[in-house]
């Protein structure tokens, strides 16, 4: 594995993006940063650059006012790239899905790796949601 995939296993850079949540899950995503759970020791980094983002984390549901955005978002960052979807609004709809303007969960817009449900989803669940997005970065280095 070469310095660049160590360097990424070591510290992942993580970009969030709100696509409509209620801001409940997103308030959770800043807990884990928080020195409750600071996974900034483990090198997790959050990062505003989706060109320098290694996991793109998406809370709320797929809209028709953003959906672009996502989509541009997700094809500025580097692959490999992991996708986390955090909350059960992003994973299917969840309480917006009868909205006329809802498209529903993140994967009909972009690949999902990893789902984390939950209303709102806890800080826990969401670094582990990261873990396994990071398994799937390091199976692309095979
Ligand atoms: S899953 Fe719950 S907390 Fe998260 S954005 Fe949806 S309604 Fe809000």
């Amino acid at each position: 594995m070469g310095i660049l995939s160590t360097s990424r296993m070591k510290s992942p850079w993580l970009l969030h993006f709100d696509c409509g949540s209620c801001n409940g899950c997103d308030i959770e995503i800043l807990a884990a940063l928080t020195p409750l759970y600071d996974v900034e020791r483990f090198g997790i980094v959050n990062m505003g650059n989706p060109k320098h983002a290694d996991v793109l984390l998406v809370t709320g549901p797929a809209n028709y006012r953003n959906y672009r955005v996502l989509r541009n978002l997700y094809e500025q960052m580097p692959d490999p790239k992991g996708v986390i979807v955090v909350g059960t609004c992003g994973c299917t709809g969840g309480v917006f899905h009868n909205c006329p303007n809802i498209i529903g969960g993140i994967d009909k817009v972009i690949p999902v790796d990893v789902y984390v449900p939950g209303c709102a989803a806890r800080p826990e669940a969401i670094i582990d949601g990261v873990v396994l997005a990071l398994g799937k970065l390091k199976a692309y280095e095979k």
